[in-house]
């Protein structure tokens, strides 16, 4: 594919930078405000993310160096990466040509550090749905949602690249545990994205909260209750995770 005529926003673009991962043997997880649209939750692309193994990294980024994507002209002023970004600033990014949108890479140890990455990159269609995977799913699964109006992309067609999304309740768990690991600067950010899943994906009956850890199945029930405060419900998460992110991240060296 030319990237001169390539709509890296489209779900091409999403599968064709997945493959291109997958090629070189890493395998990567659809994360950001891509994945919100196929879940079905309204939200405006300004970014395209993927989470991948941290050991794989330098493979990941050496990858999307050479596909045709733009570097970032200043790191301190851009909006992904300076002072102002709203969310977590990616391990690396890039700049679609002549778009706003960017292609970020995420850690797995700073994302989804609670679960397994998957072991190699989907190689073949219909691959998770001979062997599901309990974290991850296909982005064509016809557990996802359709195509809605005013409700995102939904589900990706069967061609192309696999895509890997998390399914509805690791989201979920993802963005709580996000929420305490990043309280002093992000909270109100995850916070947020937890409401989009109660909203939306939650109401659609696509997440499944009993499956959901004990830390963060509590917190649900007492956000739900709405008779905490969000400081109360806050400070009763983090000491129900303890040091969560961080704990992890030692085992795992
Ligand atoms: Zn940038």
């Amino acid at each position: 594919m030319a990237s001169a005529a390539l709509e890296w926003t489209s779900q091409d673009g999403v599968k064709y930078v997945s493959g291109l991962l997958a090629n070189v043997g890493v395998p990567s997880i659809l994360w950001g405000e891509y994945l919100l649209n196929v879940y079905g939750i309204p939200s405006i692309i300004g970014g395209i993310d993927f989470v991948v193994p941290d050991h794989k990294m330098p493979l990941a980024v050496a990858t999307l160096k050479s596909s045709g994507l733009h570097p970032c002209p200043d790191l301190d002023a851009c909006t992904v990466s300076g002072d102002s970004s709203p969310f977590p600033v990616p391990a690396f990014h890039m700049h679609i040509p002549g778009s706003e949108v960017d292609v970020s890479l995420r850690l797995h140890s700073e994302t989804l550090w609670f679960i397994p990455p998957p072991n190699s990159p989907s190689s073949s269609k219909g691959e998770m749905a001979a062997k599901p995977n309990p974290h991850y799913l296909e982005a064509s699964s016809p557990e996802l949602p359709p195509w809605r109006h005013g409700r995102g992309h939904g589900a990706f067609s069967s061609s192309g690249s696999p895509v890997l999304v998390p399914r509805g309740h690791v989201l979920l768990e993802a963005f709580i545990r996000l929420a305490s690991a990043f309280r002093d600067e992000y909270c109100g950010y995850f916070l947020n994205m937890v409401t989009y899943m109660s909203e939306y994906p939650f109401n659609d009956g696509l997440v499944d909260i009993n499956r959901l850890s004990g830390p963060c199945r509590s917190f649900w029930d007492k956000r739900e209750q709405g008779k905490l405060t969000v400081r109360q419900l806050m400070d009763n998460l983090q000491h129900n995770l303890g040091d969560d992110m961080d704990s992890r991240r030692k085992s795992s060296k």
